[in-house]
């Protein structure tokens, strides 16, 4: 031993508190939990599921008390700094789910906890206060008030017309917003407080006006049909048993499936108990929010556009048990919502349910978890469903309930498909074909609305040198840069790089540079100048970047104010357009080459999503569909509307590959500025995955660089782990993290059910 240090000092031991020392999971990808002691003055405050504040190697970082025990593991501990307060304390369930999720997705539990909570509960922030104004209760008396005002006319004339105001509001009011309507200072106002006309008060901050709005009118449920009924009760025998149940509810867009869980949640809460409901980001509309408020008095909304006070407040009404109905994106299946009886997770099959930062988890695994802690019921809607879920219900892990018409009739769209691989190339290739073009008319002469459907944005994908024949590549990723011509840009669309576009080529000079390749907005420009006289809207992520403003581009379509919608993957959700009678998909492609083994779900989950928006009403519908590959199942099978073919198509190949939902799969991406010590690191990881891989099942794929090869500066190399007889494989995840353990500088990531492959 050498003392080149002081000998460490006798632990300190509280006789008062005999549990003075917390285990904190901090907020950093550290695998354990590490013992700080929590000084007297903090002890009354710190629990287990306390926030507090420690010091990590010299820096302050935030972490979660999972634990307090009355020896440290070690005998020289820091003090905690600092303890949040209480109400963003963690429920030790909460607690118990976030292990869950850190040992599944290969995370620590100290990142996975702290993402768990929005982020003003995570720092524990309050809201803001602010004053209110309410006219006094006597003066609610018209009478009485008229006498007042009347009184003070003659000679204080200001407060008079504080008075008036406050009546007109008929509520409590901010005082700024009083002062400045009646263009008054501070005084009058004081006067009438004196006079006792009105009272002033501290509040919290309401926030955004939304939430103050009164409950939309109240809707009588329609009657369900036959179909739903089945549904429902179903349902309601699983919430009378409390045992854990979970439903694949398979039925196509306007079946009936909101209604179903509508039903379902009224019988939960018959039975005392609450639901979360998951739905996209992107269909988190108002509109959403209103069917539900319709129905249920306490309803709480969570999602990341969310103001924070309005973050934390919907919170903080979740925990105190003020809320029967929480609606949120992925991240609310960690709502602190007490006696939990069903979480239904709308459009299961969407890809945004899973993380893309760690906690890389999957919000419908961490739902299947929580509820069967909770002895809930789980409900997972989709006219498409994934793979995964059609196989659990075809396994009998899910109970599969059909609802397998639209409840309006309607007819489902005619299809015709296009093959564009026969058509020569020209120098301007046209993006719409005669037969589109056509329809799109025939739309416009009969005052008919259509949706034009390409899922890439931007003007020109490629800016090509006719000299050199060089593109313009981003200098930091892999990929050409996109040419916007609204913004006058080439944009990397994976870096959000942004440099002007020049006539001359920038490597050898030659002048004309060529552009190729399309997305939506050269599909509009092509509209408009085809088209002079039809109102024409786009709708994608350049178009929608402000708040508001994907509400406001759908509302104005539906109400008719554009005849043809032209947008990427957005436009497949949102509202239903009786007046759409044409559906166009100008390239069903851009999914289909992606080399994912997704590709083919995702690309019939789209085009099938995008072709349900046509034909809603009577006047029935039509889907166009231009594409290279006519013959591909998923094209096919998704302008039928027919999920099983498609099904029936898919699963074989899947099983032949080994690919989910017949294996799970494990990516590693390994990742660093220089190429040579990026492959090298892969190499690295797969000599030291190689010995043991056979013993724990797992089939190692790779290494090879990623599809797309850099990003950000960053070269990128992946492994895959394919588990196919794997028991358990929460022990695979912890044996691969070990085994390829940080080696910074270099990064390795490791994603459980990667969502995407790029
Ligand atoms: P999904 O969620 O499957 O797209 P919805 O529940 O939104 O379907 O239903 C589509 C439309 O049909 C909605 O306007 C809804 O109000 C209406 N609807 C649902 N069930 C019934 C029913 N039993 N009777 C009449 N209308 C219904
Ligand atoms: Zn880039």
């Amino acid at each position: 031993m050498n003392f080149l240090f002081p000998p460490p000092p006798e632990p300190t031991h509280d006789p008062a508190g005999p549990r003075c020392f917390a285990r904190v999971a901090v907020a950093l990808p550290v695998d354990r939990a590490l013992h700080y002691r929590v000084p007297p003055a903090l002890q009354a405050d710190v629990v287990v599921g306390s926030r507090v504040r420690v010091r990590l190697s010299g820096r302050a970082v935030s972490g979660t008390v999972i634990g307090l025990d009355a020896v440290p593991e070690v005998a020289r501990v820091l003090d905690v700094e600092g303890v949040y307060a209480a109400e963003a304390r963690v429920d030790p369930e909460l607690i118990e789910l976030c292990r869950f999720v850190a040992d599944r997705y290969g995370a620590s539990l100290g990142e996975t906890l702290e993402s768990a909570l929005p982020p003003p509960v995570r720092h524990g922030r309050g809201l803001r206060q602010i004053t209110v104004v309410t006219l006094a209760p006597a003066l609610a008396d018209r009478a009485r008030l008229k006498q007042e005002v009347d009184a003070l006319l003659a000679k204080h004339e200001k407060q008079a017309r504080v008075l008036r105001l406050l009546a007109e509001a008929g509520g409590p009011v901010k005082e700024i917003d009083l002062l400045r309507r009646a263009q008054v200072g501070p005084s009058p106002l004081e006067s009438v407080v004196k006079r006792g006309l009105a009272t002033r008060a501290r509040v919290d901050d309401p926030g955004d006006p939304a939430f103050l709005a009164p409950p939309p009118a109240r809707v009588a449920p329609p009657r369900p049909t036959p179909e739903q009924q089945a549904a429902v009760r179903a349902l309601e025998l699983a919430l009378e048993s409390r045992q854990h149940r979970g439903f694949l509810l398979f039925g196509i867009t306007g079946s009936g499936k909101t209604e179903v869980y509508l039903r379902a949640l009224e019988e939960a809460l018959k039975r005392g108990r609450r639901g979360i409901v998951l739905v996209p980001e992107i269909s988190l509309t108002p509109q959403t929010v209103a069917r539900f408020r319709g129905r249920f008095d306490r309803v709480a909304v969570l999602h990341s556009a969310l103001a924070e006070r309005d973050r934390l407040r919907e919170w903080r009404r979740i925990a105190a048990g003020e809320v029967d109905v929480v609606i949120g994106a992925r991240s609310a299946i960690f709502a602190p919502l007490p006696s939990l009886g069903l979480i239904i997770i709308d459009e299961e099959h969407e890809p945004s349910f899973k993380q893309q930062n760690p906690p890389r988890y999957h919000a419908r695994e961490v739902a299947m978890e929580r509820a069967r802690r909770a002895g809930a019921v789980v409900v997972l809607g989709s006219a498409t469903p994934s793979l995964e879920s059609w196989a659990a219900a075809r396994a009998d892990r899910l109970t599969l309930l059909r609802l397998p018409q639209r409840v309006g009739g309607g007819v489902l769209p005619t299809p015709l498909v296009l093959d564009l691989s026969h058509l020569p190339f020209t120098k301007h290739p046209r993006l719409l074909t005669d037969r589109l073009r056509a329809a799109v008319e025939q739309v416009l002469r009969k005052k008919e609305q259509a949706i034009l459907f390409l899922n890439r944005r931007g003007f020109a994908r490629v800016a090509l040198c006719p000299g050199c024949k060089q593109s313009i590549q981003c200098p930091e990723c892999d990929v050409a840069l996109v040419l916007h011509q609204r913004a006058q840009r080439l944009i990397c669309h994976l870096c959000g790089r942004e440099q002007m576009p020049s006539v001359n080529c920038p490597a050898c000079g030659h002048p004309g540079m060529r552009f190729l390749g399309f997305g939506t907005e050269r599909v509009e420009q092509e509209l408009r100048s085809t088209f002079r006289d039809a109102r024409i809207a786009r709708m994608d992520s350049d178009t929608t970047a402000a708040q508001g403003s994907h509400e406001r581009i759908l509302g104005a379509f539906a109400k008719g104010e554009y005849d043809l919608l032209v947008g990427t993957q957005m436009i497949a959700k949102g509202l239903d357009f009786p007046r759409v009678t044409l559906v166009g998909i100008v390239s069903a492609d851009t999914s289909l080459s992606v080399p994912d083994w997704r590709a083919s779900e995702r690309t019939f989950q789209l085009v099938a999503q995008v072709a349900g928006r046509a034909g809603r009403s009577s006047r029935g519908g039509m889907v166009v569909v231009q594409t290279l590959h006519p013959q591909h199942p998923a094209i096919l099978c998704a302008v039928r509307h027919d999920y099983e073919a498609f099904v029936a198509s898919e699963l074989p190949l899947r099983e032949e590959a080994d690919y989910p939902p017949f294996s799970e799969i494990v990516r590693i991406l390994v990742s660093h500025a220089d190429l040579d010590r990026t492959r090298l690191a892969a190499e690295r990881a797969k000599e030291r995955l190689a010995p043991m891989a056979g013993e724990y099942g797992v089939e190692l794929l790779g290494p090879a660089p990623c599809p797309i090869e850099r990003v950000r500066g960053r070269w990128r190399w992946q492994l895959l782990l394919k588990c196919k007889a794997v028991k358990e494989l929460t022990r695979v995840v912890a044996w691969a993290r070990e085994r390829v353990a940080q080696s910074a500088p270099v990064r390795i990531t490791l994603d459980v059910d990667p969502a995407s492959m790029l």
